[in-house]
């Protein structure tokens, strides 16, 4: 299950209180955070499969294992409350207590901010992993405090023309129709990689946002776009509600909502306000 690879990332013999599992499957890396669990809390420190804490693990009712995971693509503050408080009471059973936050990508900012004070002062027994498709969706000062463990095969988004998408985006926010809907033809050639051009149309809008609203480079993905920001005219109401259709967006696309129409609905809300 678990290759000696990603062992060697996670660090048996040194291991961190927090870590990044970066993996395109969300399944596999629910996998992987379970094998780690079941090598350190095992009575032989192997997972045997048999001896309780390997059972407790596999049906997923181990005391000492919790794992958060999205509602509606969202993970509020709450629930990283929640967290910080079962976390702070010491393990059941094993000598160590994992939390797991699944998707961790959508935890709010102020939910990221809550999770950033755990992770500044967290438990000696306490382990905390993050798992996400792409490390860049969580902010820098999180990653920063986290192991980089990387899963499998994981798709890096480097086929998208960020530049291009940039200028798209900036024309469809600044309510120039013809471009905007010239860029239709832009996203067709993405067509087979649709939740890769939502994460990048979501990072650039998240940057936007952070940059439109304090000011601050150094959170940004994309550092360099904080001279290019002022071109986009787009106010941080209406960038909140492109992302908001972007979950939408992407619920479509799990039942099969027709990918040009999915594009230029994004594209009409970019355009609504500004023209
Ligand atoms: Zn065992």
């Amino acid at each position: 299950m678990m290759s000696e690879h990603v062992f060697a990332q996670i660090g048996t013999e040194n291991l961190s209180h927090a870590y990044l599992f970066e993996s395109m499957d969300t399944e596999h890396a629910r996998a992987v955070v379970d094998a780690f669990a079941a090598r350190l809390f095992c009575k032989d420190k192997v997972p045997c499969k048999s001896c309780p804490a390997c059972i407790k693990i596999a049906a997923g009712t181990h005391p000492d294992l919790m794992r958060i995971r999205p509602e509606k693509d969202s993970i509020g503050i709450d629930a990283v409350r929640a967290m910080t408080r079962n976390l702070s009471l010491a393990p059941l059973e094993a000598e160590k207590k994992i939390v797991h936050i699944e998707s961790a990508h959508f935890m709010r900012i102020p939910a990221q901010n809550a999770l950033l004070k755990t992770l500044e002062e967290p438990p000696l027994y306490g382990i905390i992993i993050l798992s996400l498709s792409n490390a860049k969706r969580i902010l820098p000062t999180i990653r920063s405090r986290c192991r980089l463990v990387r899963i499998g095969e994981t798709k890096r988004p480097a086929t998208i023309d960020r530049r291009l998408l940039e200028e798209v985006l900036t024309d469809a926010g600044n309510g120039n129709v013809d471009a905007a809907f010239k860029s239709v033809k832009f996203f067709q050639d993405y067509k087979d990689h649709k939740e890769e051009l939502l994460q990048e149309i979501e990072l650039y809008l998240r940057d936007l946002l952070i940059f439109k609203t304090t000011g601050e480079k150094t959170l940004l993905t994309d550092p360099g776009l904080s001279e290019r920001a002022e071109q986009n005219r787009m106010e941080p109401a209406q960038i909140i509600r492109v992302l908001d259709l972007l979950v939408e967006v992407r619920e479509g696309f799990r039942r099969n909502v027709n990918f040009q129409l999915s594009m230029e609905r994004i594209l009409i809300e970019m355009l609504e306000e500004s023209s």
